[in-house]
Order: C-alpha cells, then sequence, then structure tokens
C-alpha cells in the first residue's frame, strides 16, 4: 500500500523547511533545489512525486537506475536525473544514456571516459566534481591536495559542462556536527575561484539528516531521500 497523502506531507515539509532554511540564512529560496533520491522506490512514487511538481531526480546505481529512468520517460517529459552514486568506467555508456548531470566525477580517468562517451554521442554532460572531506575510509570523493589533475582534465573536456562541487558528510546524530564538512566545500569553492578564476557555483550537499545545515553554509543543491519517502510504503 502507498499512502500517498503521507508523500505530499513529507514533500510539503522538505520543501518547506528548505524554505525556512533559506530564509535564515538570508538566501532566496530559487537558490536551492531539491534533488529528489529515488533509489529505494519504485516509479509509481517518482511518478506520484512528479505530479506534485517535483522535477530533479537522484539515482545511485546504473544497474538499478537506467531501467527506471527508461521506465519514466514518457510520465515524467521535464524530468532531469542526476546520478549521484560511485560511477565505474564500464558503467558510463549506461550511466549517459539516461543522466544528463552526474556528481561524482572523481579521477581523471573517469572524466576522460565520460568526455569520450558525450563526445561520440554528441551529447553535453553537467558535472559535479566530488571531493572527499572527510577522513572517513568509506567516504569517496578526490582529495582536495591532488584536485589539480582532475580540474584541468574536467576543464580540457568540451563535452563536459563543469557546475560545482558535491561532497557528502560522515553521519552524525546531532545534524549540526555536519557543518565543518560543509564548510570546507564552500571554503574550497572560494579557492578555487580566486586561485584558478573558475567559477562554481554549484554545491551539492546535504541529505535528509542534515540539508538545513548544508544550505546555511552555501548549497544549491540538497539530494533528499529518507525524509521524502518514510512512512509512505507499507
Ligand atoms: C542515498 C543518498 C542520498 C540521500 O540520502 P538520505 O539520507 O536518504 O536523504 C544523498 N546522496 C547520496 C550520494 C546518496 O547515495
Amino acid at each position: 500500500m502507498l499512502d500517498l497523502d503521507r508523500l505530499e506531507e513529507n514533500y510539503e515539509y522538505v520543501t518547506g523547511k528548505i524554505a525556512s532554511a533559506c530564509q535564515q540564512a538570508g538566501r532566496s529560496p530559487d537558490e536551492v533545489r531539491l534533488l529528489a533520491v529515488t533509489k529505494t522506490v519504485g516509479t509509481d512514487l517518482i511518478n506520484a512525486l512528479y505530479d506534485l511538481g517535483q522535477r530533479d531526480f537522484g539515482e545511485n546505481r546504473t544497474r538499478s537506475g537506467v531501467p527506471k529512468v527508461k521506465e519514466l520517460a514518457e510520465s515524467t517529459p521535464d524530468a532531469k536525473w542526476h546520478f549521484i552514486g560511485h560511477l565505474q568506467r564500464n558503467k558510463v555508456k549506461d550511466a549517459l544514456s539516461t543522466f544528463t548531470w552526474i556528481h561524482s566525477v572523481d579521477s581523471p580517468r573517469l572524466a576522460r571516459e565520460i568526455q569520450k562517451v558525450a563526445s561520440a554521442r554528441g551529447m553535453e554532460v553537467q558535472v559535479l566534481i566530488e571531493i572527499k572531506t572527510s577522513e572517513e575510509d568509506a567516504k569517496l570523493g578526490a582529495d582536495p591536495e591532488s584536485l589539480a589533475v582532475l580540474l584541468d582534465t574536467v576543464l580540457a573536456s568540451k563535452n563536459l559542462n563543469l557546475r560545482g562541487l558535491m561532497t557528502m558528510a560522515p553521519f552524525f546524530e546531532e545534524p549540526e556536527a555536519t557543518r565543518p564538512y560543509f564548510e570546507k566545500l564552500r571554503n574550497l569553492r572560494e579557492q578555487l575561484g580566486s586561485e584558478r578564476g573558475i567559477s562554481l557555483p554549484e554545491l551539492s550537499m546535504g541529505m535528509s539528516n542534515d540539508y538545513h545545515i548544508a544550505i546555511a553554509e552555501g548549497a544549491t543543491i540538497v539530494r533528499v531521500g529518507t525524509a521524502l519517502f518514510k512512512g509512505v510504503e507499507s
């Protein structure tokens, strides 16, 4: 059973909390985009969320994500699909059949492969560089210290449009504890802006537990799954 009233309540709660976090931070709500992370739900709930007005969606695996996006092509014509998980080079062709945004570019080799496939298909891909902001071994992303080569590779790739940076903070019971990781990403963006004169408008950071903190620290895309779908399926 799907409780679509609950989905609507969750959606209103999350969009309301985004709006109030923006207001508290003195930011306009149009500066922050909600990315609905649908990896745990089926196409019925994605269609329902689309009908509520949601347009940006994210998946973290090609094997489960690509068939879902294909199935949704007709019912969600204006949806934008973002790939947010670790992307292996041998999955790039598959990923680019449905995703136009990739948040998780973390190595020059991956960037070159995306460029190769995008160029062969005559498409432009919106990319973010994923940065490892924590010491946790399990967390993915490029080391801020070894970023130069990756950045050069992405900037030299004609079919890649570098939009910004992405990170994942470690999980803490207390959301406030995530703040330093988001601050680190924002500072890195400023540093790259002044050192290299590049603009990196998007900061993809913040998940169900901590998106209000990420917004206070400058997030422009928050990736939210659990908070949207809790209590909807029983
Ligand atoms: C699953 C996932 C999210 C969403 O996490 P929730 O805690 O369910 O909101 C965000 N970003 C990435 C990379 C994910 O894999």
